[in-house]
């Protein structure tokens, strides 16, 4: 039988595994139909991005941030985890470097596991090249594994341009990212930093933005009324992402991770299998769905098309309630 992981005095979760069988036993092994597995360190920053997708219906927990698990309990949960060769581990946040135990993580996860990490660059550059290997950020992939934000007003293109350089230089893979703002001028600023990023050689690609901004929704949606749709239904909902959040709970979806709500079980629960990810569930949430699990998007491969989680039995409420009275 496997033992369920204990409660250290800290709170933290305590890995019991003695030997070679129960390890493999204790496997997290991601399927085909898996794309994405991501942790989010902390969901902690210290930038105050207007658009921020994690504030995304005025989520608290950015700002308390919820119970964090120990540098120990991360390596732990990575180390489960068997991988294919083209998805790698996401570190994210938050600003994922903010947590302390940053660099002890990415040193003492098992060697195999490929990361990619999505940072708004705040951290010092020396710094990361001295305690960061270069192979733990090295894959063949369509594009940069360690992806850095810049969002005007908030972090400084110059800063980001001289780091970027100085990553490249040490031999690592980097990108800019941006999102495209609705207004005008937020706009031909991101164009203009992307036509100077490339003629430096530094890939600088742009995103869409998503969300409200203004009263108007931004974005390409499979499922209408599932972002700010006012009235919230009932569905069934399924994802293809493993997304865990600063306590090492796995949720089916970035709304749930932000919100704390529903989670579908912890990473280092012994008897957490990708099984649980597969399963559709009952969600009452359906029209507060964040952006980032119902837009159409470029999936792993690149290919145009893709939406992070699949929906069906929609009702209103309206309906789920007179089912119940009879
Ligand atoms: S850097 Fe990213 S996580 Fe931080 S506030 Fe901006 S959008 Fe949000
Ligand atoms: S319906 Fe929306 S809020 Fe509910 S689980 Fe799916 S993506 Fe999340």
């Amino acid at each position: 039988m496997i033992k369920k992981n204990a409660m250290n005095e800290t709170g933290h979760h305590e890995m019991k595994a003695t030997d070679d069988q129960r390890a493999a036993v204790m496997q997290i092994k991601v399927g085909p139909t898996h794309n994405y597995v991501a942790f989010f360190l902390t969901l902690s920053c210290n930038l105050r991005c207007r658009y921020c997708i994690n504030l995304h219906s005025r989520s608290a927990r950015t700002r308390t941030g919820p119970e964090k698990m120990s540098a120990d309990d991360w390596i732990n949960a990575a180390n489960r985890l068997v991988l294919r060769d083209d998805l790698p581990l996401t570190i994210q946040g938050g600003e994922p470097t903010l947590y302390k135990g940053f660099y002890r993580f990415v040193n003492e996860v098992r060697e195999d596991i490929k990361m990619d990490l999505l940072t708004n660059m705040s951290f010092d550059a020396d710094e990361f090249i001295r305690k960061v290997p270069v192979r733990r950020f090295s894959r063949e992939a369509p594009y940069a594994a360690i992806r850095v934000s810049y969002h005007p007003g908030q972090n400084d293109i110059e800063e980001l341009i001289r780091k970027t350089i100085r990553l490249q230089a040490a031999g690592f893979r980097t990108g800019i990212y941006s999102v495209v703002h609705p207004e005008e001028s937020g706009r031909a600023h991101i164009m203009q930093t992307m036509e100077r990023c490339l003629k430096l050689g530094i890939d600088f690609r742009t995103k869409e933005f998503l969300g409200e901004w203004n009263g108007v929704l931004y974005g390409t949606y499979k499922y209408d009324d599932s972002v700010c749709g006012g009235k919230l239904k009932k569905c069934d909902c399924r994802t293809t992402e493993v997304l865990v959040d600063p306590a090492g709970y796995v949720h089916r979806c970035h709304a749930d991770l932000y919100k704390g709500r529903q989670p579908v079980g912890h990473i280092l629960d012994d008897d957490f299998t990708v099984r649980e990810i597969d399963k559709f569930r009952s969600c009452s949430f359906y029209g507060d769905c964040n952006p980032c699990d119902v837009k159409i998007k470029t999936n792993r491969l690149q290919i145009f098309g893709h939406t992070s989680v699949e929906i069906k039995n929609l009702e209103t409420m309206e309906h789920v309630i007179s089912h119940e009275r009879y």
